[in-house]
C-alpha cells in the first residue's frame, strides 16, 4: 500500500481520500499463523494539518482462525476504525513525536503501519460461537457435534449435593 503525499504535504488545510484493497500474506503472530481470507480493504482520509498530515482511517478484512475451545477453524471479519499522524522527517526532531509515523519521501509505503492496527485488533482468543460447548476433555469429541459417553460422568459428588440444596430437594 504506497501513498503519494506529494500535492497533499505542500497545501495546508488539503485532504485526499486512497482506497486501497490488496491480499497481505499471512500474518504471524507467536505460534499462530493467521491467513486472510479477503484482501485488506483500507480507505484513509488524509489532511494537511500545517504541521502533519492527520489520517483517518477504515479497515476490514477476514482472517481465518481456530475456536479456542473446539478447534473448529472459521473466519473472523476484521473491521475498526483507526487514527493516525504521518510526520515529515524534517519536523520529526522539533517535535519527537513517538506515536507519529515518520516519512522521508512523498510516496512511502503504510504497510507496516496498517499491520500494526492489525495487531492491535486481533482478540487473543476466538469463539467460533458465543455458546461454544468445547471439546470433551475425556475423549475429545466436539460437544457442539455429538454428546459423548463421558457426559454426566465428571459432576463433582459435592456440586451434585449442592445442585440439590439449590431446588430445595
Ligand atoms: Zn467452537
Ligand atoms: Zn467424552
Amino acid at each position: 500500500m504506497k501513498v503519494n503525499v506529494a500535492q497533499l504535504r505542500r497545501t495546508e488545510g488539503a485532504s485526499a481520500r486512497f482506497l486501497f484493497s490488496e491480499t497481505f500474506p499471512p500474518l504471524q503472530l507467536g505460534n499462530e499463523e493467521y491467513f486472510f481470507q479477503a484482501p485488506m480493504e483500507v480507505q484513509l482520509d488524509v489532511t494537511n494539518t500545517g504541521k502533519s498530515l492527520l489520517v483517518k482511517g477504515k479497515l476490514s478484512s477476514v482472517i481465518n482462525v481456530n475456536c479456542s475451545r473446539c478447534l473448529k477453524e472459521f473466519p473472523f471479519p476484521l473491521a475498526f476504525e483507526f487514527e493516525d499522524e504521518w510526520l515529515p522527517i524534517e519536523f520529526s526532531e522539533l517535535d519527537e513525536e513517538e506515536s507519529a509515523f515518520i516519512f522521508e519521501k512523498d510516496e512511502f509505503c503504510i504497510d507496516e503501519c496498517v499491520m500494526e492496527h492489525v495487531l492491535v485488533h486481533i482478540p487473543m482468543k476466538f469463539m467460533c460461537s458465543e455458546d461454544c460447548k468445547g471439546l470433551c476433555p475425556k475423549c475429545g469429541a466436539d460437544r457442539n457435534k455429538e454428546s459423548c459417553v463421558c457426559a454426566g460422568a465428571d459432576i463433582d459428588p459435592r456440586l451434585e449435593i449442592l445442585s440439590k440444596w439449590n431446588k430445595g430437594v
